[in-house]
């Protein structure tokens, strides 16, 4: 077989794989709104972030998918000025959305309103390459194994850029893995006003060399679905600990066979559909 019929027919096989929203190229020119849920949704009117910002560089941008609802765009503008004016620091912003948002074909189930914007916990002081950009090396905060903060790769930097995104108004949650929420726990003062920014952030696996910002719905999109707010206090306590692997071996549960719950469908708003020629 000739090679440049494997790779043609390997061509088709993977992007047949590819979700209509990964096919659509360019945003729409409406005004931007973002329409449904985090997970099920998409982006009308997206604006791109710009590739050279002030404090900040995006990774893999070969990808593409660095558009946001403008206010998401608007977020990482002003915490890459912050880290790099008060730290000396660049980001490395990594996925926010497709240009039309919607489903990912791998790797995420949000992202899919423009709201949600991953953030390597690698800072850069010297600006990346376009190479090196191209295909980034990540940095762990924590040490998997042992279930603990890898203090070599975690400065007080981490600590500031975490809490500057926090504290912006626009966010609503920041998913961190449960050993970083405790090293920012025992960081901040023991002030109970000052420690309310805590509350934003979620413990949740996965998110040791990135952690994932997910901003509000904004104001003018009427199709934006809210999640529930997270709960209130620092979250610093049981909850957090209730994350730690448990020493003793709990034995598998039973099997049962029956009654096995189908998983659901979900059904895109139809909001949605109309953005998409492919449905
Ligand atoms: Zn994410």
């Amino acid at each position: 077989m000739r090679l440049s019929f494997v790779l043609v027919v390997l061509f088709y096989s993977f992007s047949s794989l590819a979700t209509p929203w990964e096919k659509e190229k360019s945003p729409t020119t409406n005004s931007t709104s973002s329409i449904g849920s985090y997970a099920n949704g998409c982006l009308d009117g997206a604006q791109a972030l710009p590739i050279n910002g002030v404090g900040y560089q995006i990774i893999r941008p070969q990808r593409e998918r660095y558009y946001g609802h403008t206010e998401a765009i608007q977020f990482i503008e002003r915490l890459g000025l912050t880290t790099s004016e008060q730290l000396g620091t660049n980001l490395l912003i990594g996925d926010i959305s497709l240009p039309r948002g919607g489903r990912f074909s791998s790797g995420h189930s949000s992202h899919q309103t423009g709201l949600d914007i991953d953030i390597w916990l690698r800072l850069t002081d010297k600006r990346l390459s376009e190479n090196e950009l191209a295909v980034p090396k990540p940095v762990s905060a924590v040490d998997l194994t042992n279930y603990k903060l890898r203090q070599s790769n975690w400065t007080d930097d981490h600590f500031q850029v975490i809490r500057h995104a926090a504290k912006d108004e626009k966010v609503v949650r920041i998913f961190v893995h449960p050993v970083i929420k405790q090293a920012l726990c025992d960081q901040e003062v023991s002030d109970v006003k000052q420690r309310e920014w805590l509350g934003k952030i979620r413990p949740w696996w996965g998110h040791h060399s990135h952690f994932h910002v997910r901003l509000k719905c904004p104001e003018g999109s009427a199709n934006c679905i809210p999640q529930a707010l997270p709960p209130k206090g620092d979250g610093c306590g049981e909850e957090l600990a209730s994350w730690a692997p448990k020493t003793i071996p709990v034995p598998p549960p039973k099997k049962v066979a029956t009654n096995k719950k189908k998983k659901k469908i979900k059904v895109m708003p139809s909001q949605c559909l109309a953005l998409i020629s492919n449905k």
